[in-house]
């Protein structure tokens, strides 16, 4: 790898890339506090550019002189769970498309107790949709799989993604980097299959049906042989 590239997280490839070193800045500072003691740090502001897709991003590395701080202290602007809104998004029904622009922007802010517990409310929204609202959620999974909304095999996924939702919401978990875009990706995953069926609907109705083939034992006519047009005119007898 050239000396000036590193390796860093892109949002947009959605994983670890190298990338171009653009520019960087070290500011160190110190300080001799009331016994004596000394203590030294840095910040070192570096601007990359991801050498996948070109996407920049600015990643602050932190380091002390009497604490250990490794790559989960160090700040990403924009934050790393950030991510795009798909493109698919507005073809969602309008309360759904509206708490998709606040889950990505609750990302945008690294904040991801808020984005779990609206990735969780589109699930919600989602198995209101299509199984209704009685029932624990165990029972709205299971009739998602009975009624052929979701793969039995994808049951568990979604399950996964709702718990971490719930814990969120009862128990002040933050989600880790790798697991916020795991929920996000089951998410994506549950409702472009929605909009995916919505625009089906809408294509099987923009479609003309198939015209009724003709009977197998009528003869053909002859006349079908020419067109009609280009036929001599016949004298009338
Ligand atoms: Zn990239």
């Amino acid at each position: 790898m050239a000396r000036s590239q590193i390796r860093s997280h892109c949002n947009r490839c959605q994983g670890e890339t190298r990338h171009r070193l653009i520019e960087q800045v070290v500011r160190e500072y110190d300080k001799t506090d009331q016994w004596d003691n000394y203590t030294e740090w840095t910040s070192t502001y570096r601007m990359l550019e991801c050498c996948g897709c070109g996407e920049i991003q600015m990643r602050v590395e932190y380091w002390h002189s009497s604490h250990e701080l490794d790559e989960d202290d160090w700040d990403y602007y924009p934050p790393r769970v950030s991510r795009r809104i798909p493109d698919w998004y507005s073809r969602l029904p309008r309360d759904w498309a509206e708490l998709m622009r606040e889950v990505y922007g609750a990302l945008a802010s690294n904040s991801r107790r808020l984005a779990v517990m609206g990735a969780r409310t589109l699930i919600d929204l989602y198995m209101a949709a299509t199984v209704g609202n009685h029932g624990s959620f165990d029972d709205r999974l299971d009739r998602l799989v009975t009624e052929g909304f979701l793969a039995g095999k994808n049951k568990a996924t979604l399950q996964a993604a709702l718990e971490a939702g719930n814990a969120a919401a009862h128990r002040g978990h933050t989600p880790n980097v790798q697991d916020m875009g795991l929920v996000m990706d089951i998410v994506e995953n549950l409702l472009h299959t929605h909009v995916l069926e919505i625009d089906a609907e809408k294509l099987k109705a923009n479609t003309p049906p198939r015209p009724p083939r003709p009977a197998k034992t009528a003869p053909a006519p002859s006349s079908v042989t020419e067109p009609a047009e280009e036929s001599p005119p016949t004298p009338d007898a």
